[in-house]
């Protein structure tokens, strides 16, 4: 059947993190991509604040890792004081990592560095354009933009709303968005403080009044987010950040001067479905949830480092609806656990009850001293112990795979790679699949013995500690499940 002439592969809109990492995405794997903005400019706020190693992980993979690395305030450690007394430490240093820190990057400046990663490639963002509505078809996408009141009309094969919260390509795909809205008022306060907290150090304080967090900036400046009963005019003044801080902070610290307060409500919500047939959701637009955790940023440029060479394979004819439907299948258990753990840490720190919180006080520092809490709160928080066990497009746990192969922006794009022992038997069979699989499968040397089949995105697809042609057969049936 002849396919309908499109402007573009995908079309992108909002370009808030979430699509500015999709667009240099597309634009590192040669897709043709637009990219709209229905604001002027880039946000000045710093908004979120802490990328978690898998992301910067993902970022080396993708070859913009560096500026962030190199910008970033590093977070190694995560203290919990109950009523100005030290009640718990976590040394946050996942060993299998070569980020073994939260980088602490005001999203404000992830936004530029992702603008200017994207000028490089040769891209930009189209300003004051609004994505309005939308008609799909059988193999492209009717979008109308609005650019200055003029109407546009452009055609895509797809479509990913990264648009936000109050996303107009959700309400145009008339998905609900599930959840509920937190009573407390979350208030946000970046301040400048004096030394006294260590910079490499984030803080927790639960409090019956509900909890503070403390994010280090850099040496002197810190990020406090808390919940409170109201707002207490437009934005936290000076004076009340301080009260909050006496009532609730470690001892010592001092707010000294503010440079961006606000006050904001929280919802827990998600997405059912992150696709209708062509036109996807990423970001706030599929998922908010509180700040507690430092999750939501991350989450969303998870959602499309899943997502992007689902659409170049799909784009280049080699992926099916199945490939194109895991995407939901595989983000969602992700979601609705950073949902749950988020919400879990909001309440957990807000216990009204004395006796709940003697109990928390008691509890959590002789449980945050044992190994296997401290790692599952590691590998939770870092996202390093994201996995797709359970996808129909995987054979096994679905673990993350990460070696220095996979680095730098040219080590893994939309393909499949294989590693086989070089002096295995079935090297010659190996190789025989690759050409069969032309484009998208790569074939390496493996360091240990058996077979390892590693997505596209840095996930184990299938591994065999065999190296025979019985392992060799499964890596072709889990191949042909993504074309089907
Ligand atoms: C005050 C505040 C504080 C926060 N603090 C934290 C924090 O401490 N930690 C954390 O992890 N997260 C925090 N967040 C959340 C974090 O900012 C979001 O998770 C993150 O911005 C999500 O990125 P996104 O690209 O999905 O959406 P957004 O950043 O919302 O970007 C969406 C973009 O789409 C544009 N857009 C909307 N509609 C259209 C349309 N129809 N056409 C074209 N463009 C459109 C918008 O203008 C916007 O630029 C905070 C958010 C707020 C508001």
């Amino acid at each position: 059947m002849p396919q309908t002439a499109t402007d573009t592969d995908i079309l992108v809109v909002g370009a808030g993190p979430v699509g500015l990492f999709l667009a240099n995405e597309c634009a590192r794997r040669g897709l043709r991509y637009r990219i709209v903005e229905a604001h002027p400019t880039q946000s000045e706020h710093s908004k979120a604040l802490a990328i978690m190693p898998r992301t910067l992980e993902i970022f080396d993979m993708a070859g913009i890792v560096e500026p962030f690395a190199a910008c970033a305030n590093r977070v190694t450690w995560a203290t919990m004081f109950s009523h100005g007394r030290k009640i718990a430490q976590i040394h946050f240093q996942p060993e299998e990592s070569p980020y073994p820190f939260v980088a602490m990057v005001p999203q404000d400046v992830t936004e530029r560095l992702l603008v200017e990663e994207l000028r490089r490639k040769g891209g930009g963002v189209e300003y004051e354009t609004s994505f309005v509505a939308a008609e799909q078809q059988d193999d492209c996408v009717n979008a109308t933009l609005n650019r200055q009141g003029g109407r546009i009309n452009l055609t895509a094969k797809f479509v990913a709303g990264c648009d936000g919260a109050h996303s107009t390509v959700r309400h145009v795909l008339n998905l609900p968005f599930e959840g509920a809205v937190y009573n407390a008022v979350f208030m946000l306060a970046d301040m400048e403080t004096n030394d006294a907290l260590r910079a490499d150090e984030m803080q927790l304080c639960p409090h019956e009044h509900g909890p503070l967090a403390i994010f280090p900036m850099s040496a002197t400046r810190r990020r406090f987010v808390a919940t409170v009963e109201k707002e207490d005019g437009d934005a936290p003044s000076l004076e009340s950040v301080r009260q909050m801080l006496t009532e609730r902070g470690p001892a010592g610290i001092e707010a000294r001067s503010l440079v961006w307060s606000s006050y904001f409500r929280i919802h827990h919500r998600q997405v059912a479905q992150l696709r209708k047939g062509r036109i996807f959701v990423a970001g706030d637009a599929a998922h908010i949830h509180s700040p507690m955790g430092g999750q939501g940023m991350n989450t969303g440029l998870q959602d499309i480092w899943n997502l992007v060479w689902k659409l170049d394979l799909a784009v280049q004819g080699r992926a099916g609806d199945h490939l194109l439907d895991s995407y939901t299948a595989e983000r969602r258990p992700v979601i609705k656990h950073v949902i749950d753990m988020t919400d879990f840490m909001t309440r957990a720190m807000a216990m009204p009850s004395k006796l709940a919180q003697a109990a928390r006080d008691t509890v959590i520092p002789a449980v945050s001293r044992l190994a296997p809490f401290q790692h599952a709160f590691v590998e939770r928080l870092s996202e390093l112990g994201v996995a797709y066990q359970g996808s129909p497009m995987v054979e096994g746990a679905g673990k993350r795979y990460f070696d220095d192969s996979l680095r730098g922006g040219a080590g893994i794009q939309s393909r499949f790679l294989l590693f086989v022992p070089a002096e295995s038997s079935v090297v010659d069979s190996a190789k025989q699949l690759c050409a069969a699989h032309n484009g998208i499968l790569e074939l390496r040397p493996a360091q240990h013995t058996g077979i390892t089949l590693v997505r596209p995105d840095g996930y184990i697809a299938y591994a065999s500690s065999h190296d025979d042609a019985e392992s060799l057969q499964t890596v072709r049936s889990v191949l042909d499940r993504q074309r089907n």
